[in-house]
């Protein structure tokens, strides 16, 4: 269909200008951007647009990332194949389809009961049959399916949530966007022994994380 063809062709620009001329060099993780196709994630009247260089609405005030910060946060987290992952903020559910491109299960948790009933639906249309959605707080992690070799926490906290890092398997990496409401910095997390390295990237804004140990009270969107 001439549609799907200017569609691929965009996501190909995508990939060359927004990713690749940026730094991201990671082949697997621009193999799995190129495999995604992203406009099935949003609205029918927003596929024109789904490879721009910007955050589109999802619907319940809520974004899904540009793609460039969905390149960075996934090539950051070094995933292997058999890595166990864990997402908070499932969304449209497109950064989990490019998670489970790269490890061997995701686990990816919505506040938003509408959201992840429709990021399910989506996922298994789409034959992502290694994407497991769940409704709750997932400040709170799931402690039942821990530990995770990698986590991705895809709204803005204002600090590390605390049963994230302990469910952080040992040697284990979790990038997260940090700080108020206007502006953050992705973290990466690892865990070492009893060491916790924390490195700074760059700087980013997303919605808030709205949870126990996120934003309690945010401001109504
Ligand atoms: N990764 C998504 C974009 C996420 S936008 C995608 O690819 O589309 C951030 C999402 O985090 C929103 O859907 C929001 O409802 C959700 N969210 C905010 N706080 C949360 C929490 N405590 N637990 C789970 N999801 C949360």
């Amino acid at each position: 269909m001439r549609e799907d063809r200017e569609l691929a062709a965009k996501r190909l620009e995508m990939l060359e200008k927004q990713l690749r001329r940026r730094g991201i060099t990671d082949e697997k993780v621009l193999s799995a951007m190129d495999a995604v196709p992203r406009h099935k994630f949003v609205a029918e009247e927003l596929r024109e647009r789904a490879y721009e260089d910007a955050p589109l609405p999802i619907g319940d005030g809520q974004t899904i990332s540009q793609p460039y910060i969905v390149a960075a946060m996934t090539a950051a987290l070094r995933i292997k194949s058999s890595d166990r992952i864990l997402e908070i903020g499932t969304g449209c559910g497109y950064q989990a389809a490019i998670l489970s491109r790269l490890g061997k299960e995701v686990f990816s948790v919505e506040r938003r009961p509408k959201l992840a009933a429709e990021a399910s639906k989506r996922l298994t249309e789409l034959g992502y049959a290694n994407v497991h959605v769940h409704c709750g707080d997932g400040t709170l992690g799931l402690p039942e399916f821990a530990p995770f070799d990698t986590i991705l926490v895809a709204a803005a906290a204002p600090a590390v949530p605390k049963p994230l890092l302990a469910q952080l398997a040992e040697g284990g990496r979790m990038i997260l966007p940090v700080g108020d409401e206007e502006n953050q910095l992705l973290q990466l997390v690892e865990k070492l022994g009893n060491t916790v390295l924390t490195n700074t990237l760059e700087g980013c804004r997303f919605v808030p994380l709205v949870g126990y140990h996120g934003w309690q009270n945010p401001p109504q969107r």
